[in-house]
């Protein structure tokens, strides 16, 4: 059994028509709204309970007036506003977040490392609201003027406060492909980048570039990357991946199994392995006999190797 893709997979209304004439701010005091709140990169957790924590108004209402950006409307959940709230600027604890709970009774963590222990359409939803902030975050002038912006609808549009520019902005979504490619003989092409945990391998992977198809994409990286031509690109699936704004578009890819040539700039070793050499490589942070390492459960990278190697 595979696990489902993480950060995909919500069900909750994201109320995308009651947008229009949405004021965050206002809905915040409705009695029924939640908030899902971020830190620094951080989520609140319970550990006790895997989903993400909705936290009620009288914990979070103090700190809303003094938010820059505002708070955004996400959704309606149980017929009441779902509002993310960017509390970055609160003073905190260390890596530790702001201190909001009375009871003490959770903690805060990065997304990636709570991704895969969530429930799918959890994660999907706290994917949504960090992308959503992250973006916020980044996107405060005009791109065009560099005038102020002005959030409407919820929270989902910045609008040029300049009038004679009144360009809108959206939030950003930025497509990548990634790409499993095996060869006649049975094996996988797996490289790895220079920054990464020593001994971990995955799929390559780049963005897609003005005027390019995906699939385009997918040849142009591997050859970049790899120095191998690729054939039969097909798509499996795609993934939210807010670290900050990508859209993972994975495929799997034939190719004639030549040496692969790393670019060096990217990818500083790239290899074929076998499934007996995948049934070597460690996973969870914990390195195999051989000193290799499978990419996170949380990533479509495990998701195309699992599946391949699973037949
Ligand atoms: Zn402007």
């Amino acid at each position: 059994m595979i696990n489902p893709l993480s950060y995909r997979g919500g069900a909750f209304d994201r109320a995308s028509l009651a947008r229009h004439d949405a004021d965050p701010a206002e809905l915040a005091r409705h009695p029924g709204a939640r908030f899902l709140v971020y830190w620094r990169g951080l989520h609140p957790v319970d550990p006790a309970r895997p989903v993400a924590l909705r936290l009620e108004p009288a914990l979070v209402l103090p700190l809303i007036a003094a938010l820059d950006p505002p708070a955004l409307l996400l959704g309606i959940e149980d017929e009441a506003p779902l509002i993310a709230l960017d509390l970055s600027a609160a003073e905190g604890h260390g890596d530790s977040g702001p201190h909001l709970d009375p009871s003490g009774g959770w903690g805060w963590q990065g997304l990636r490392a709570i991704g895969a222990l969530l429930p799918a359409g959890e994660s999907a939803l706290l994917a949504y609201a960090r992308g959503m902030l992250l973006w916020r975050s980044r996107t405060r002038f005009c791109s065009v003027c560099g005038a102020t912006l002005r959030f409407e609808e919820g929270g989902h549009v910045g609008t040029c406060t300049n009038a004679a520019c009144a360009t809108q902005h959206y939030p950003r979504t930025d497509p990548a492909v990634i790409v499993l490619v095996v060869d006649q003989a049975g094996r996988v092409l797996l490289g790895r980048q220079p920054q990464w945990t020593p001994g971990l391998y995955s799929c390559l992977a780049g963005f897609v570039e003005p005027g390019e198809a995906l699939e385009e994409a997918a040849a142009r990286e591997v050859f970049e990357e790899a120095g191998v031509r690729i054939g039969d690109v097909r798509y499996v699936a795609s993934q939210p991946w807010p670290f900050p704004s990508s859209l993972m578009v994975g495929f799997t890819a034939t190719a004639s199994g030549a040496d692969p040539v790393p670019d060096k700039r990217e990818i500083e070793d790239v290899r074929w392995f076998t499934r007996a050499d995948l049934d070597r490589f460690g996973s969870a942070g914990v390195p195999g006999p051989d000193g290799h390492l499978l990419p996170g459960p949380d990533s479509i990278a495990r998701l195309l190797i699992e599946r391949w190697r699973r037949g």
